[in-house]
């Protein structure tokens, strides 16, 4: 297995909702709100929202967003054809320019 395949197999191990009661991420309404805070400190958030996006997840909280969060993403977007691709090339000019802020300050 490559590194890319096995960093990508490897996402839901470094989860912070790993321990959570799974059921907590499917809620509902107002408590919706509630489950998006786990995923705010949550280091694999942006595969896990790739995850959902790609495969069209239609339940739960994923990546920090509710259900309709991410139809709503997906109609203003349906030129993506991987969101996994575009939100590691966003986190990596991310990273970079974060990089030149450094060097430059
Ligand atoms: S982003 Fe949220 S739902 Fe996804 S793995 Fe992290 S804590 Fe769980």
């Amino acid at each position: 297995m490559d590194l890319e395949t096995d960093q990508s197999a490897d996402w839901r191990v470094r989860a912070s909702c790993r321990d959570e009661d799974p059921d907590g991420l499917f809620v509902r309404g107002a408590e919706q709100r509630k489950a998006k805070l786990v995923c705010l400190a949550c280091p694999v958030r942006t595969e896990c929202l790739a995850e959902a996006l790609d495969n069209r997840i239609e339940f739960g909280v994923w990546g920090g967003m509710t259900e309709r969060e991410r139809r709503a993403l997906l109609r203003r977007r349906p030129d993506v054809l991987s969101w996994r691709e575009l939100l590691d090339a966003a986190r990596r000019d991310h990273q970079d320019e974060g990089a030149e802020e450094a060097q430059v300050g």
